[in-house]
């Protein structure tokens, strides 16, 4: 699935798609090019060598990244991610990301990313434990709850932030549960917080298939990814009474016209060795690229970026895409999708909820007041119907689609905090 396994160079950049984004909607938006050169590139890129005493005594130097892309709107906030394909132009991309995610959601922050180039499927316990107390004591002078603000994503979890949390209040010489979201429950974590993008993923699916004029009980949906995003959006998706027919992870995918029993997959995942859903018997087994291809009314891609390129969008038969990855289609695609009449809500309004839920966990941390699972839900559905219904309209208005639209909304009111912030 990965572009770059192997240590094949990517063919596709996102930072690219980023900007080849960033500067259609800056035009559109008649934004001084000042302006634009201040949000189209990074703040701040922070490099870090990470060395780790590996169990067989070793030593191992993993390379890290923490870039802070905006902080305009508030601190930055942004995920963390464990993964072999981690690059520069990857972290600066999602964090950019970030910044035009929280914008569109209304949550007061800017956007960061962190990334650490490693397998960690591979390692133990205790060498994830040791790589992220390192990697928090080289970045202890970026992160801080009113400056930078790390949360899970691809191969990191709520057991990775208790060490973030861990380490950082030891170098500041205090509990500092607001440094960090996504923690686990115990520790100043959210209720709502681990399911949170998968639910504000099915929100956003509902109100396009309104739109659409798409009646659940008629529609079919495919999944690509089961992880925390796509298993939760594929569960929360077939509690609307939508048929999900396909879904798929690292091991391949699995298709089944008369639907999917999302809950069996869900188990036996859980119950897997390698917690994947090799061996599943509930579909068909096809490819991750086949997948992308089947028929069916929604597809949401939830793997990561770079899946839905001009070699396949053509063969796409959705005609709605939710994205719950960050950048799973790149910049040259879009036209394509266009073309074909296919929706997309972008990734920086479809996957929201969970930066969103993220924004609740940290005022409750600070609050020290923590809120009911039905509050914090409550809360996030609404501002992710919300946030769909003011990129909808920015589309009509400007007779643009749904990401450029979502990119005018957000570029606009970062681009506005700029000026009025002034401070060049
Ligand atoms: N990693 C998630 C994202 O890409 C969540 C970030 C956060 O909660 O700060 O949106």
């Amino acid at each position: 699935m990965s572009n770059q396994q192997n240590g094949i160079t990517p063919r596709y950049n996102p930072l690219e798609s980023m900007q080849k984004r960033f500067d259609e909607a800056v035009k559109i938006l008649g934004l001084d090019e000042q302006f634009a050169n201040v949000l189209r590139v990074p703040n701040k890129v922070v490099a870090a060598n990470i060395p780790v005493t590996m169990d067989d005594g070793t030593i191992k130097v993993f390379e890290a990244y923490r870039v802070v892309h905006s902080s305009h709107l508030g601190p930055s906030k942004g995920g963390i991610r464990y993964s072999m394909d981690v690059n520069l132009d990857e972290v600066k991309a999602l964090a950019a990301w970030m910044t035009w995610k929280c914008a569109v959601v209304n949550v007061p922050y800017g956007g960061a990313k962190g990334g650490i180039k490693c397998n960690p499927r591979e390692m133990s316990k205790g060498e994830l434990e040791r790589l992220t107390r390192g990697y928090t004591l080289a970045m202890r002078n970026v992160f801080g709850p009113d400056q930078d603000i790390p949360a899970p994503d691809m191969g990191t979890s709520a057991q990775e932030m208790a060490w973030i949390v861990d380490e950082y209040s030891k170098i500041v010489g205090q509990n500092a549960w607001a440094v960090v979201t996504g923690k686990p429950l115990i520790l100043g974590g959210s209720l709502g917080r681990v399911e949170a993008t998968g639910r504000g993923v099915m929100v956003s699916t509902r109100s396009a298939m309104v739109k659409l004029g798409m009646k659940p009980t008629e529609t079919t949906c495919v999944v690509q990814g089961f992880g925390n995003v796509g298993s939760i959006s594929a569960k929360l998706i077939a509690q609307l009474g939508v048929k999900i027919v396909g879904i798929s992870d690292v091991t391949g995918g699995y298709y089944n016209p008369d639907g999917i029993n999302v809950n069996e997959a869900l188990s036996y995942v859980a119950n897997s060795p390698l917690r994947s859903l090799d061996g599943f018997k509930g579909g068909k087994n096809i490819s991750n690229a086949e997948l992308l291809e089947l028929p069916c009314d929604v597809l949401v891609p939830a793997a990561m970026e770079d899946q839905i390129t001009p070699e396949n969008a053509d063969r796409i038969k959705a005609k709605l895409i939710v994205e719950g990855a960050n950048g799973p289609t790149t910049a040259d695609a879009d036209a394509i999708l266009n073309k074909k009449g296919i929706m997309v809500v972008p990734d920086i309004l479809a996957n929201a909820g969970g930066v969103t839920v993220s924004y609740f966990e940290w005022v409750q941390n600070r609050l020290g007041y923590y809120w009911t699972e039905e509050r914090v839900n409550r809360r996030a559905d609404r501002v992710m119907k919300q946030s769909f219904d003011n990129v909808f309209a920015a589309s009509e208005k400007y007779g643009v689609n749904m990401r450029i639209a979502a990119y005018l909304v957000s570029i606009d009111k970062v681009a506005s905090t700029l000026k009025l912030r002034g401070s060049f």
